[in-house]
């Protein structure tokens, strides 16, 4: 992990107050904002919408679009996930909402990886799909040869890395190269490197989603999305989309959002932690069939992996041996890791999964019972204690 990632999430929250500076961003939750004069006061125009102004007190408009609060979250979102400008919303789901609403039309075609996760392809398939736009899926098998899948009217490809429940490692180098030659959109959902461990622009990926709802909000226990560019003809974009859908985002979800990311490199740090001591129990257990994590060394996309993220978060994802009622009696009496879904937050969580309800290709060869866990920021020997209740070999 990058040193300036720490220094700029501990800042996260700092705020100018005159001239004196809160090192807590405080939640100013104003929809009118009073001007002046008429002369001062803000004309309704997308310029107004689009305001440039490096100063987050400076060009204010209307609360609902922004106030400092959000303003100031949205730049540090922005620098911290390594892009130039960042349009907050109410969810992750949201802001892929959002960033589709304002790209794709009717008579579209959009490849999105099946590896997506469940939720993005229910807004797909209900609600994109019945609109008019055609949606196909890619596999990772098909993501070097993606050409022969593209139409005339394929406006984008989005793809989530590591994919959602089975960690799969797409890799964007290829697919940005082609969709660069023929003016096609590239989008990933970049919700599982917690703005740390993969930086979509350097790799030339145009637009970054992220449900900040996971790891970097998850503290404090609000929802909030963000889409991330450095166009700004795709930021203004987005902008004027979420002007146009209403998709405000509240101060005071904001301000407490930045409290929990001032921790969030630390609390990466020790998962990361966690989670490496946890692979290890897991390779030497003989009631696991597979084991889903890319860090993990006999992941197949282990190598990728390395060649493109800089650490890892501490989703695992694990194929038992065991027969299914056996597993789920052993993880009703686990002690510190909770049943539950929502991971991101403080304590250590596990569901089960079917990999067919969650892949709509390339569900294939899993047969046993499969569960994914989130391992949050307990002693790792606590959690270590009741990975050995789940993995006896009784
Ligand atoms: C949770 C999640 C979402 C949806 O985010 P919400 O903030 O819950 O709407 C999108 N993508 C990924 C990878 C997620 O984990």
């Amino acid at each position: 992990m990058l040193e300036n990632k720490r220094t700029a999430s501990a800042r996260v929250g700092m705020f100018p107050l005159g001239d004196m500076v809160s090192p807590i961003l405080p939640p100013i939750n104003a929809t009118t904002l009073i001007a002046p004069s008429l002369e001062r006061l803000a004309p309704i125009a997308d310029n107004s919408l689009l305001r440039t102004a490096d100063h987050v007190m400076e060009g204010l408009y209307y609360g609902g679009v922004d106030t400092p609060t959000t303003l100031s979250l949205a730049k540090e979102i922005a620098r911290l996930e390594g892009g130039n400008c960042a349009v907050l919303s109410p969810s992750g789901q949201a802001a892929i909402n959002l960033v589709l609403s304002a790209l794709v039309q009717s008579g579209d075609h959009i490849l999105v990886s099946d590896c997506i996760t469940y939720t993005t392809k229910w807004l797909l398939d209900r609600h994109f799909a019945p609109l008019g736009v055609t949606v196909d899926y890619f596999t990772l098998h098909d993501s070097h040869d993606l050409e022969r899948l593209l139409r005339c009217n394929t406006r984008l490809v989005f793809w989530e890395s590591p994919g959602s429940f089975l960690f799969e490692v797409v890799d964007p180098r290829p697919i940005v190269k082609l969709c660069r030659s023929r003016n096609i959109i590239t989008m990933i959902d970049n919700t599982w490197s917690a703005s740390h461990f993969f930086n979509p622009f350097q790799h030339g990926i145009d637009v970054s989603v992220l449900s900040l709802t996971k790891t970097h909000a998850a503290i404090a226990g609000v929802s909030l999305g963000a889409a991330v560019t450095v166009s700004e003809d795709l930021y203004n974009s987005f902008k004027t989309r979420s002007a146009l859908l209403g998709d405000y985002v509240s101060s005071s979800a904001c301000s407490d959002a930045a409290k929990s990311m001032s921790t969030l490199s630390l609390r990466l740090d020790a998962q990361q932690h966690s989670a490496s001591a946890i692979l290890s129990r897991l390779a030497q257990s003989s009631v696991v069939h597979e084991v889903f994590h890319p860090a993990s060394s006999k992941s197949p996309y282990h190598m990728l992996f390395q060649t493109l993220y800089s650490g890892f978060n501490s989703l695992i994802s694990v194929e038992f041996s065991l027969p299914p009622e056996i597993l789920r009696d052993r993880i009703n009496k686990l002690s510190t890791i909770n049943v539950g879904y929502g991971w991101g937050g403080a304590v250590s969580l596990v569901n089960l999964f079917a990999p067919a309800q969650v892949r709509t290709i390339a569900a294939d060869k899993l047969k046993g019972p499969c569960a994914r866990f989130y391992i949050g920021l307990e002693d790792p020997s606590d959690i270590l204690a009741d990975f050995d209740l789940l993995l006896r070999e009784d």
